[in-house]
């Protein structure tokens, strides 16, 4: 690990976090990095120095990575495999990104447990709603791998599910760009970031930041999902600790 993606990663001296429980998600494509297929050690590396410096502000952390960086359920199905096998798949490849994000996090000398939706006990713990809240008291950072379980959702909905079992004050949401914008800020250099949006914008204007159920579960719990962005060494304990370009999403309606 480079000694300079260690500093980059560490928190702000002196601030408190903003939450006491989150949810961190962050698709499967995000761990490409460089690469074209698998994991770039370069990204699983960042990433696991700023969950440590989120954990070292005293935060329970939960995780969600997807798998669009192994397969996709809707791009593979028609292909000859079904979708709700095409689906299966991707799960599976949920499980995948959690082990090799585990293993980079424990590296990093935090410790965590794997919880997968569909059980595979040789290879990490079932999801038990009661045990995994007893990982988060006991300062271990847990994985919820394997999405809701079922076929034709996904990690998004799967992680706004976790975070309502979990209690958690805050779903965040690593994506490449910085929060919400009025536009793609790509093509339009006249795009502006929302500070706020309510779900029901987000919803009406198909605004794509999360799959619609995933907002709406947000919104029937009212835990609020903040985007950032991820690729962003250090970006992540900054939105803990109320700093940094983001966007907040509903929480207060
Ligand atoms: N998936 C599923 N049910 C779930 C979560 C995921 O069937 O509850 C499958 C689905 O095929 C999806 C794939 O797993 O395409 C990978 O998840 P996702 O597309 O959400 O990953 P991300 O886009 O976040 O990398």
């Amino acid at each position: 690990m480079s000694e300079d993606s260690v500093t980059s990663g560490s928190p702000s001296v002196g601030l408190a976090p903003r939450w006491r429980r989150v949810l961190m998600k962050m698709s499967g494509e995000a761990l490409l990095g460089e690469q074209a297929s698998g994991h770039d050690r370069k990204v699983l590396e960042r990433l696991a120095n700023d969950v440590a410096a989120v954990q070292a502000l005293g935060v329970q952390q939960c995780l969600v990575i997807g798998g669009g960086n192994i397969v996709r359920g809707a791009s593979l199905a028609g292909s000859g495999i079904d979708r709700a096998s095409a689906d299966y798949m991707g799960m599976l490849g949920t499980v995948i990104n959690a082990l090799a994000v585990q293993a980079f996090i424990e590296r990093a000398g935090v410790p965590t447990r794997v919880m997968s939706a569909i059980p595979m006990s040789a290879v990490c713990e079932p999801y038990i709603r009661r045990r995994a809240i007893r990982h988060l008291e006991k300062g271990r950072v847990v994985l919820f791998a394997a999405g809701t379980g079922n076929p034709f959702f996904t990690t998004d909905t799967g992680a706004a599910l976790r975070a309502a079992e979990m209690n958690c004050d805050a779903i965040l949401k690593g994506t490449q760009v910085d929060g919400v914008y009025s536009a793609d800020p790509k093509k339009d250099p006249a795009a502006t970031r929302y500070d706020r949006l309510s779900y029901q914008k987000v919803l009406a204007d198909d605004l794509r930041v999360m799959d619609a159920s995933a907002i709406a579960l947000a919104r029937e719990s009212r835990i609020p999902v903040v985007v950032f962005r991820v690729r962003e060494a250090g970006a992540y304990a900054k939105v803990v600790q109320g700093l940094g370009p983001h966007t907040v999403i509903g929480g207060e309606e």
